[in-house]
């Protein structure tokens, strides 16, 4: 909920000679939005400047189109299994253009209801690039508009890191992957974290022949080990080849295509191993940088790590006390509802009466990969090396489904439990619909629950869920 009274003050100020608006927003993605709605509910003044379109990287070329060609791809098992519980289907086609076209009307749709919902509030939105002229003066760059405001948020997100190397300029990244006029046949993915596991499931069950060049031993450095595993054997298992301890050194056409021009031709894929690959595309999913470069920080203040994001303290407070950084340009948990949430507490502490920080403990999350993977709290290096006494509870299983399908992949649930407490430290599954679970369990885990408190719950029966409550 929401309070208009307490910016009564607040606003005054702005309506004064000095300060054009109370709080001006740069960037309307997933933070950005957020913060200026709620700060409006508070009574402030607020405008917020877009450059490209409302909804920013989350509902764009982010989670919502992502999970959107997730749904598409996931009827290949779907088929397959079909005919294993009586179904008789014709051969089923997959139409990219289809998808792509399906994907483009729901995102239009959701940037208009978020355009909607700006206006409703009493935002101003501003079609431009913002940059800092001044640690109170942004100027927009479409019509060189000077705008003073008494608070400003930097909400700009991140962009994908390109590494030097021969020929980047051929390879996509995760924003130009969406709308491919042509359906990748042979895709070729660099980098192992979220963005690559997630394509190269998605692609592969699509019709892809995908590779994934991986410079570590594993991929999904960082997740518990078993979940990175049990995703190299099944990716493996579903015939998606991984090139670990690898890199791509270069990108090349080949010598009958040079001059050809756009992006439709081959790539020859040349790795830091002497390995070579022949791509239709090669997606470059190296990380992402935050959007500091060239915004006027010096000329504000604002101080940046040595990774280019806004330093920011628990308020999201700046090393300039009237600016302040949420979500992706502060490079915390770079994911939209911590941005979200980042973006709430902001407005609530410095507009509302409700001075709030976000609770970074116990933050749940999700690799839309195939199987899914959900994690939450610690994984089992982390929990051995912080307590002293650590309990490791798994349980690999063969969903009901798989015994009429024959699929012989195994579910992997795994919950680390602190000895001395009974507290549950960590969980992490590797199974279908993994994301929904976890959302559910990540209340348990924030609300201190004890291994016996899940023995005692009653299973669902037959679901995958019960697992977790029958662990021995
Ligand atoms: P953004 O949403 O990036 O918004 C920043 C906005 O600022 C952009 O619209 C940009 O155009 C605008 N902008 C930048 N500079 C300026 C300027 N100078 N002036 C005006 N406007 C400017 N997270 C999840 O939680 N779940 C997922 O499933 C998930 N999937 C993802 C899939 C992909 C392919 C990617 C790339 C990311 C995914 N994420 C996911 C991460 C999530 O999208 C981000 O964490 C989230 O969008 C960050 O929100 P933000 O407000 O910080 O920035
Ligand atoms: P990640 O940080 O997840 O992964 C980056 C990958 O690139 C790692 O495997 C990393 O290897 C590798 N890498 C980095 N630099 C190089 C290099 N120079 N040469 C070779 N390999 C390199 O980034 P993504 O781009 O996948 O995603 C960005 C962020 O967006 C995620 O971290 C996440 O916060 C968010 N996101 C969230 C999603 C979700 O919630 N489902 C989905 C997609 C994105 P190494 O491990 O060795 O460093």
């Amino acid at each position: 909920g929401t309070s208009g009274a307490s910016t009564s003050a607040a606003s005054a100020l702005s309506r004064g000679a000095e300060f054009d608006v109370d709080l001006f927003v740069i960037g309307g993605g997933s933070g950005g939005i957020r913060a200026a709605r709620v700060a409006s509910g508070h009574g402030a003044k607020v405008m917020l400047a877009e450059e490209y379109r409302l909804g920013g990287t989350c509902v764009i070329r982010g989670c919502v189109p992502k999970k959107l060609f997730v749904y598409a791809s996931r009827f290949r098992d779907t088929f397959d299994e079909a005919a294993e519980f009586g179904w008789r289907l014709s051969v089923p086609r997959f139409d990219w253009p289809s998808l792509v076209a399906a994907k483009d009307r729901e995102i239009t749709r959701l940037e208009g209801l978020y355009g909607t919902a700006q206006d409703s509030a009493g935002v101003e939105v501003v079609r431009s690039r913002a940059v800092f002229e001044d640690a109170h003066t942004v100027r927009l760059v479409k019509d060189g508009r000077r705008v003073r405001a008494r608070t400003i948020l930097i909400a700009t997100g991140a962009r994908p890191e390109l590494p030097p190397f021969d020929g980047i300029e051929l390879g996509i990244t995760s924003d130009d992957i969406f709308d491919l006029k042509t359906f990748p046949r042979k895709l070729v993915i660099g980098g192992a974290g979220y963005i690559a596991m997630e394509f190269a499931g998605l692609f592969a069950a699509l019709g892809s022949d995908v590779t994934v060049v991986c410079r570590g031993s594993n991929v999904l450095r960082g997740f518990d080990e078993d979940v990175r595993q049990a995703v190299t054997a099944s990716y493996t298992n579903r015939g998606i080849k991984l090139m670990l301890c690898d890199s791509i050194r270069r990108l090349e056409r080949p010598r009958d295509q040079v001059g050809g021009g756009d992006r439709a031709g081959s790539i020859d894929v040349t790795t830091e191993q002497g390995g070579r690959l022949v791509a239709d595309q090669v997606l470059l999913a190296f990380g992402r940088n935050p959007n500091t470069t060239s915004l006027g920080l010096d000329r504000a203040g604002v101080k940046t790590g040595t990774d280019g994001s806004i330093v920011v303290d628990a308020d999201s407070r700046t090393s300039v006390p009237n600016i302040y950084a949420v979500g992706d340009v502060s490079n915390r948990f770079n994911l939209t509802p911590v941005a979200i949430r980042e973006g709430h507490a902001f407005a609530d502490s410095v507009f509302g009466e409700k001075a709030w920080q976000v609770d970074y403990s116990n933050v749940p999350t999700a690799v839309f990969s195939n199987p899914e993977i959900g994690t939450v709290g610690l994984t089992e290096l982390e929990a051995r090396a912080r307590y002293h006494a650590v309990d490791v509870y798994k349980v690999r299983f063969r969903p009901l489904k798989a015994a009429v399908t024959g699929d012989c992949e195994a579910s992997l649930l795994k919950v680390i439990v602190d000895c001395e407490t009974d507290r549950i430290l960590g969980i992490h599954i590797f199974a279908e619909e993994a994301s929904e679970m976890i959302q559910v369990l990540a209340i348990a885990v924030g609300s201190g629950a004890t291994m016996k408190d899940f023995m005692s719950v009653m299973a669902v029966h037959p679901t995958l869920g019960e697992e977790i409550v029958a662990m021995q």
